[in-house]
């Protein structure tokens, strides 16, 4: 490893901050943690190539951002505390500026979540990002796609579609993803798309309470049907139910709105099953937060994901 990349190593290791249970950090050859006794580790990976997961043009802050919320909302669906994790860098060039701007925005997520980083891996090569998550849930409350029960609802949290709608309007070259969108409309789409959070609280109050859950990366359609698929169950969509914001339809109208909510990804909220015995306590919770919760369908016997009628395994678009 050149000496530049050294010095790279060295103004990440100067942003992250100790911990008490991290017996050794960045700096050795693998890094010493201290897990909770009577907890499980849930442990993530997830990459982001530029020009593939994100437009070649964000800005290094966001794609900080980024990089940790993807990982961090797969701890959260499944009901994990983060903890630590590595950050493996394959970057173009060493540059300081660059690392400095990235890290801005990658502990900034970090840090709201006592998240640490303890060690990673630097090279020279296409922009890409990948982090492994490590987090910690107590025995036997994890949250798996595969405990959906035959009769449960089918939660959803925030809204759906928004980070689709904004990446659409940059295909089409109407949203520069580098600034401020201008109208207010658009420009809280585009947060929407570079600054997603993870539902890490609403994971954890989540245990003892959801009996499946995803987190939506791949659209709802997809990460239903994995619920579906695992827990060897159908899963009905009531469409009218499923959340769209506001922002969303002035912008793409509603027929578009509603498309992006359902086949869309990039959310990274949750959508989680449960009895409907706990109804008053999951609006209860979205009372607490202020976190909009939504029943959207439940769960019965079979296979695949329906709306009305209408099987929608082979995509939304074609059935209306
Ligand atoms: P090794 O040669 O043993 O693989 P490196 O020289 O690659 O070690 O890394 C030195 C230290 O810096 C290690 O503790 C490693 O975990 C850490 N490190 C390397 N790259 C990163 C990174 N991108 N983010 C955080 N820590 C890193
Ligand atoms: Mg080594």
């Amino acid at each position: 490893m050149s000496l530049a990349e050294f010095a790279l190593i060295d103004r990440i290791r100067a942003r992250s901050k100790g911990r008490d249970d991290v017996v050794l950090g960045i700096g050795d050859d693998a890094a010493l943690l201290q897990p909770l006794a009577g907890h499980w580790l849930a442990v993530t990976a997830d990459t982001l190539n530029s020009g593939v997961h994100f437009p070649p043009e964000t800005l290094p802050a966001d794609i900080g951002w980024k990089t940790l919320a993807v990982n961090l909302s797969d701890l959260a669906a499944m009901g994990a505390t983060p903890s630590w994790g590595t950050l493996a860098l394959s970057l173009p060039e060493a540059s300081a500026a660059w690392i400095d701007a990235f890290a801005d925005g990658f502990f900034a997520l970090a840090d709201a979540h006592d998240w640490r980083l303890i060690g990673g891996d630097t090279t020279r090569g296409p922009l890409s990002l990948s982090v492994t998550a490590f987090g910690q849930v107590p025995h036997g409350q994890a949250l798996r796609r595969d405990g959906a029960q035959v009769g449960d609802d089918i939660w959803v949290s925030g809204t759906l579609g928004d980070a689709a709608g904004a990446l659409q309007l940059w295909q089409r070259g109407e949203m520069d993803v580098t600034c401020g969108a201008g109208d207010a409309d658009r420009e809280y789409l585009r947060q929407r798309l570079l600054r997603p959070t993870p539902r890490v609280d609403l994971g954890m109050a989540l245990r003892g309470v959801a009996t499946a859950a995803v987190d939506v990366s791949d659209g709802l359609l997809a990460d239903l049907g994995h619920i579906a698929r695992r827990s060897g169950v159908s899963a009905m969509l009531a469409e009218e139910n499923v959340p769209v914001s506001r922002e969303l339809r002035s912008v793409r109208g509603s027929a578009d709105a509603l498309l992006h909510a359902v086949e869309g990804g990039d959310d990274y909220e949750l959508c989680f099953t449960s009895n409907p015995s706990m109804r008053a306590h999951i609006q209860s919770l979205s009372n607490r937060t202020g976190l909009r919760l939504s029943r959207i369908g439940y769960i019965r016997k079979g296979e695949g994901v329906h709306c009305g009628g209408k099987d929608l395994q082979g995509g939304y678009q074609h059935f209306t």
